[in-house]
């Protein structure tokens, strides 16, 4: 079968790989489309290299259906549409039986540590794939990105009339504002440095969108709040400056999310006495437990929240260097590319 295979960083190409064996308790699942994510280019381009194995095949979020499937793997049927899980958790460690399964405390990784998507078939443990019913191919491929947005909003806790703001309206920073737009905020407000995608943003729900390079963004959310501040933040840009933007918008009692790694090492300063004062607190939110995909399943069905605008850009994995010129020079135009190993769906 052809797979895409990254050997070393800047080392890769299409490969003939063996298909994949499936375990009694494992299925094998024909690829329909995988959707390229910022971190698989890290990945090609040696940004990432923690719990990265070398070589793999790349490709985390993805969809297709169930080719074969182990004796012991009873809750779906050959030919099913499913939504697949990318983190291999145990479900017996604590994390695992509390539901917070992306803390596995044994995980591995599709995409990673194990053989990924990019590829005509992948072979994964039995319970972390679900039919996908009631859900298109683009939607279904996008779960996991959608799960992450899910992710940050929840841990946001918004309440109705909270004033929200996201930074970077990147995929997921789109996801996170649908997301938190469920939960009935007061103001909903997109921060970010490309005009194109705040205006993507604004489409899709934004009440209002600032661009930072063009407006003092601490001066304008206070405005646009009558001078209360943002209650929640969701920060989803992977930059320094988004932490202190976040800092300088900050009302009292807020929460910020962070969701992006800035993978910079720079520390930035926090105002003691602010802190303290506004009662605020940091929190992170990354990773998609079970219950997260369920829960963003039943509102992408419901059409509460819109991925398939998300998606860009379609190609076959044989042009897989296409896909990595679209995503280096159009990052404008690229929002989410979905790559087809067994051709157009
Ligand atoms: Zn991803
Ligand atoms: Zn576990």
């Amino acid at each position: 079968m052809r797979a895409f295979v990254v050997n070393k960083p800047f080392d890769y190409g299409l490969a003939d790989l063996r298909m994949p064996e499936c375990a009694h308790d494992g299925v094998i699942v024909k690829v329909l489309a995988a959707a390229l994510c910022h971190s698989d280019l890290d990945i090609i381009e040696g940004r990432r290299r923690h719990q990265v194995k070398f070589p793999n095949t790349v490709g985390h979020e993805f969809t297709g259906i169930i080719a074969e499937k182990g004796k012991g793997v009873t809750h779906v049927n050959i030919g099913d549409h499913v939504v697949c899980e990318c983190i291999i958790w145990c479900g017996t460690c604590k994390q695992c039986r509390m539901g917070f399964t992306s803390l596995c405390d044994n995980f591995s990784e599709l995409g990673t540590m194990e053989p990924g998507a990019f590829a005509q078939y992948t072979a994964l443990p039995g319970r972390l794939v679900h039919p996908a019913e009631g859900l298109t191919i683009e939607e279904a491929a996008l779960m996991e990105p959608a799960g992450n947005g899910l992710h940050a909003a929840e841990t946001a806790g918004i309440l109705p009339g909270d004033n929200v703001v996201i930074i970077g309206p990147g995929p997921i920073g789109i996801l996170a504002m649908q997301f938190a737009a469920s939960f009935s905020p007061a103001k909903l407000i997109m921060i970010g440095t490309r005009d194109s995608r705040l205006a993507f943003a604004k489409q899709l729900g934004a009440t209002h969108i600032i661009n930072i390079n063009k407006t003092n963004a601490a001066e304008a959310v206070m405005e646009i709040t009558g001078g209360r501040g943002a209650e929640r933040i969701i920060n989803c840009a992977t930059t320094d400056v988004s932490l202190e933007t976040a800092l300088r918008i900050t009302g009292k009692n807020a929460v910020i999310v962070m969701e992006g790694l800035s993978g910079s090492g720079k520390p930035v300063p926090i105002m003691m006495d602010d802190f303290i004062v506004k009662n605020f607190s940091i929190v992170p939110a990354s990773g998609v437990s079970t219950r997260q995909y369920m829960t963003a399943m039943e509102m992408v069905k419901n059409k509460k929240v819109n991925l398939t605008s998300l998606v860009s850009h379609k190609f076959p994995l044989e042009q897989m260097d296409e896909v990595l010129r679209t995503i280096r020079e159009d990052r404008d135009k690229a929002m989410k590319i979905l790559i087809l190993p067994n051709g157009s769906v």
